[in-house]
């Protein structure tokens, strides 16, 4: 049952109508969405629509984080993970290195490698191709959920190869989805302005397009907080559920929090909780074709987690265990989370845990 939600606006009424009745909306509807500080109204709206689509339960999974090196060609804005070649603190790890450090901090249970790093053009494509391979001959049983579709682009201009052909070759060694990262704000001008060096507009989408096509099921992101307008949120929630309509191979959506330590990209603060619960709950309400908004502990911290569970959110993530991007860039976050403490906190959050494979197969339910 809807419980009645008190506003007068009369805009605001009309969304709400429209979500009741599974109507999609506009551009216009986000904007105003974002303007509006009714927090509660628009967090409770869109904790119909999570309901709707998965009830109770709120999923998270086992998984670790990898990054086989931080060398990178593209200079973005707001990162402080990259280096270049040589700097202190640079480093680029075999295969054989990476499951040296993978089995130091391996426990049974993790289901998923979550592997990303730098565009490094000192070494060639095969050394991205056999990094994986190793990984998966050394832990077939775990998936491996690699690469962002900015690094699919980067491997198809040092190889040579078609986005196609990249991706076909990193199946064969055992690639089984590809990461969220490198969409950033899908605008032009914002990657213009932030100096977002990699795949384009255009390119990011065509990535996932094909691997739609080939079958794999991807995860995508939106990095919010910085120069952007909220016009630019709202049509970049927009290019990803037009290409949603098209392939249905999105898996879920993953808001990112801006981190601010770094002062070239214009951030002096962190997002509000407010503006992080709000995009949560607006993501939820956009992308009426997306089984899953996601709430990225590491970003908006444990607590702000928890209470997005309640306002459109429906993961939690995972365990992680080492996480290195957000943190080179500020954020104040624990490094990862024991599958303990996520169960506690969706179990506080009124919610259902239920532990997921990748591609969100149930594991274990926590009634
Ligand atoms: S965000 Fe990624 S592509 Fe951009 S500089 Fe950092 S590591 Fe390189």
């Amino acid at each position: 049952m809807n419980v009645v939600i008190p506003t007068e606006d009369t805009h605001m009424q009309h969304i709400i109508e429209k979500v009741r009745h599974g109507q999609r909306l506009t551009l216009e509807d986000g904007v105003f969405l974002y303007q509006s500080d009714d927090l509660l109204t628009i967090g409770q709206l869109a904790n119909e629509v999570a309901m709707r689509k998965n009830g109770k339960k709120v999923y998270f999974i086992e998984n670790m984080s990898l990054y086989f090196t931080n060398v990178c060609e593209a200079h973005c804005a707001f990162c402080n993970f990259r280096k270049d070649e040589g700097d202190e603190g640079s480093y680029t790890l075999s295969g054989q290195q990476m499951i040296e450090y993978v089995e130091k901090h391996f426990h049974a249970g993790i289901r998923e490698f979550h592997i990303v790093g730098g565009h490094n053009p000192n070494v060639p494509f095969q050394y991205y191709v056999d990094s994986l391979k190793a990984l998966k001959d050394r832990f077939p049983e775990v998936t491996l959920k690699a690469y962002t579709a900015a690094e699919i682009d980067f491997f198809s201009r040092i190889s040579g190869l078609t986005y196609r052909e990249v991706l076909q070759e990193l199946m064969k060694v055992g690639l089984q989805s590809l990461t969220g990262g490198g969409a950033e704000i899908l605008s032009d001008h914002y990657r213009k302005k932030m100096r977002v060096d990699k795949a384009d507009v255009t390119q990011y989408l065509q990535v996932h397009r094909t691997a739609h096509d080939l079958g794999l099921r991807t995860h995508t992101t939106m990095l919010y907080g910085s120069i952007e307008t909220k016009e630019d949120r709202i049509r970049h929630m927009m290019h990803i559920r037009e290409l949603q309509d098209e392939t249905n191979g999105f898996l879920v959506f993953i808001p990112l929090s801006m981190q601010p330590i770094n002062p070239r990209a214009g951030i002096r603060r962190r997002n509000s909780a407010f503006e992080d619960l709000k995009t949560i709950a607006i993501s939820r309400l956009m992308l009426d074709n997306f089984p899953h908004i996601k709430a990225y502990f590491i970003n908006i911290g444990v607590q702000l987690t928890q209470v997005a569970l309640t306002m459109g959110a429906s993961d939690a993530h995972g365990t992680i265990v080492k996480e290195k991007i957000s943190h080179a860039a500020g954020a104040l976050t624990p490094e990862g989370i024991t599958r303990e403490d996520l169960i506690w906190l969706i179990k506080g959050a009124g919610r259902i845990p239920v532990e997921r494979d990748t591609f969100y197969n149930e594991i274990k339910v926590y009634e």
